[in-house]
């Protein structure tokens, strides 16, 4: 692995017009890394090489895209320590984390690798005096621009359908987390993956994330990240008429019903929230718990936080920093507000007193009780290992609170009756619903956003039908 990446356009680094900038360790502060500055020349040089492939990749026979992808997928493999590495030393995360997520990529290469050729149309039945029938067709260059919370997942889970269905792809990655999607890019080359099918630029959103958004060869863009920000691509995509997939934020609810197993739920529900220190779009964040197994359930979270080891990534603790400074400067800002709106902390609070994390991003596990689902800290995405802890009394009043936010990505439920269970996930305004198990699910199942959470799905057979426009043919015989 290198410690200075450049762009990666037509199979190969090439020299950023912008000049460089540097990716930091999260876990102490210090430089990892020197990166090319990609601009908007950079982005117009990737997409005119993504187009110059389109036709030839678009024309491969499907067996043999999926073949590719799958080869793919044991590259990463292959090179898992060497990515899951890199991985935390860029974002911070556990080290298992980190090798969690270069599984998940290969999985998403195998699973839409050998989803290729199976990519069927329809015939529509007009008579006998007509053959109609649909082709998916891809739609061309596809623009990504995504997060820093599971870089290289999240590359690998936009990336695996589009390629798969024929189209070809431009990467811009966090600024804060470009080092593993530069290293798919090499790797997918070494798969037998064309050049110019994939290229990645890093750099900064206005600069290569607006050039890309803009750029008149993009012919689709799927975006994952913050609310604000996918509001504003939508708009440029708006004027440009190209689809969007927004993957934006969440403050998903996780409820508690009295009859739930509260061994799993307390296992299942720290998961939920601690995960990548709480960096996770889908966390469980808004703990509803029945009264009568509140204290219960909240004293079986509170003994988990005191055992929770924090350290620098690779040293694999329960929790690592937060990726980068702007985002622990956010989630401590959070933490104050909890308690001047009148929130108990439980647990946490606050960062830890161990003086060698000093230089880190690190937080402490935190959770706040008797939290109103009216207070900011139950209402505002925090994107840290921050739990609200909610009393309900009955499941109407649950769905109502589950369902009073903005969001609507994931939800869990914890009941041992089938029924409740069934019926509270039909109420449930959310793209998502985790019975029994927190985040339950794989790259097969589709996943998305209701309401603000964004629209368009990821993952599973549905998100091919994203990245494929159908042309119907109508024959009159
Ligand atoms: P962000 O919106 O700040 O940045 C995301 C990406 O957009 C980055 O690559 C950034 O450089 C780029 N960008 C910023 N301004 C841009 C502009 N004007 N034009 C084009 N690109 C621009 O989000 P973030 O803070 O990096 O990520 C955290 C957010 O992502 C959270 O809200 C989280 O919930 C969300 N997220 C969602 C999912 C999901 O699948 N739903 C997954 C992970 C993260």
């Amino acid at each position: 692995m290198l410690t200075s990446y450049q762009p990666f356009v037509d199979g190969a680094p090439v020299t950023a017009a912008g000049g460089t900038f540097t990716t930091r360790n999260p876990a102490d502060g210090e430089v990892i890394a020197e990166v090319g500055r990609g601009v908007g020349t950079d982005v117009d040089a990737a997409v005119r090489s993504a187009e110059r492939a389109r036709l030839g990749w678009a024309r491969t026979r499907p067996a043999e895209r999926g073949r590719i992808l799958l080869r793919l997928a044991e590259v990463l493999r292959a090179n898992a320590d060497e990515l899951a590495r890199l991985e935390t030393l860029d974002n911070g995360q556990a080290l298992v984390q980190s090798r969690g997520d270069v599984e998940t990529a290969a999985r998403y290469f195998e699973f839409f690798g050998g989803a290729a050729d199976k990519l069927h149309g329809e015939t529509i039945p007009l008579g006998p005096d007509y053959l109609s029938y649909t082709v998916n067709e891809p739609f061309g260059v596809i623009g990504f621009v995504l997060p820093w919370n599971a870089p290289l997942q999240q590359a690998a889970r936009g990336l695996a359908p589009a390629l798969a269905a024929g189209n070809v792809g431009v990467v811009k990655p966090a600024e804060d987390t470009p080092l593993t999607t530069l290293e798919l890019a090499r790797l997918a080359v070494e798969a037998g993956l064309p050049s110019g099918v994939l290229n990645v630029v890093p750099g900064y959103g206005h600069e290569a994330g607006a050039a890309l958004v803009e750029h008149p060869g993009v012919r689709k863009i799927a975006f994952t990240g913050s609310v604000d920000t996918g509001s504003l691509i939508a708009r440029t995509a708006a004027d440009r008429l190209v689809p969007v997939t927004l993957e934006l934020g969440g403050k998903s609810p996780n409820i508690v019903f009295p009859d739930a197993d509260l061994d799993a739920v307390a296992r299942s529900s720290w998961i939920g929230f601690t995960l990548k220190s709480g960096q996770v779009c889908s966390a469980g964040t808004r703990l509803l718990i029945h009264t009568d197994v509140y204290d219960d359930v909240v004293a079986r979270l509170v003994t988990r936080a005191a055992a929770a080891t924090l350290g620098p990534g690779l040293e694999n603790p329960d929790l690592g920093p937060l990726a980068t400074a702007a985002q622990f400067e956010k989630v401590t800002g959070y933490l104050k507000l909890g308690v001047e709106e009148g929130a108990t902390v439980a647990a946490g609070g606050g960062v830890p007193d161990d003086a060698a994390l000093r230089a880190g991003h690190f937080v402490q596990p935190t959770i706040f009780t008797e939290v109103d689902n009216t207070m900011r800290i139950a209402q505002e995405e925090i994107f840290g290992p921050v739990l609200c802890a909610i009393r309900f009394t009955d499941d109407d009043e649950a769905v109502r609170i589950a369902n009073d936010t903005r969001y609507g990505l994931a939800a869990g439920v914890w009941t041992t009756d089938l029924s409740r269970a069934h019926r509270v996930a039909g109420q449930l305004e959310s793209g998502q619903v985790f019975v029994n198990e927190y985040f339950a699910g794989g790259v097969e199942t589709p996943f998305g956003g209701f309401k603000s959470s964004g629209y368009g799905r990821e993952k599973g057979f549905e998100a091919l039908k994203h990245y494929t426009q159908t042309k119907t043919v109508t024959v009159r015989v």
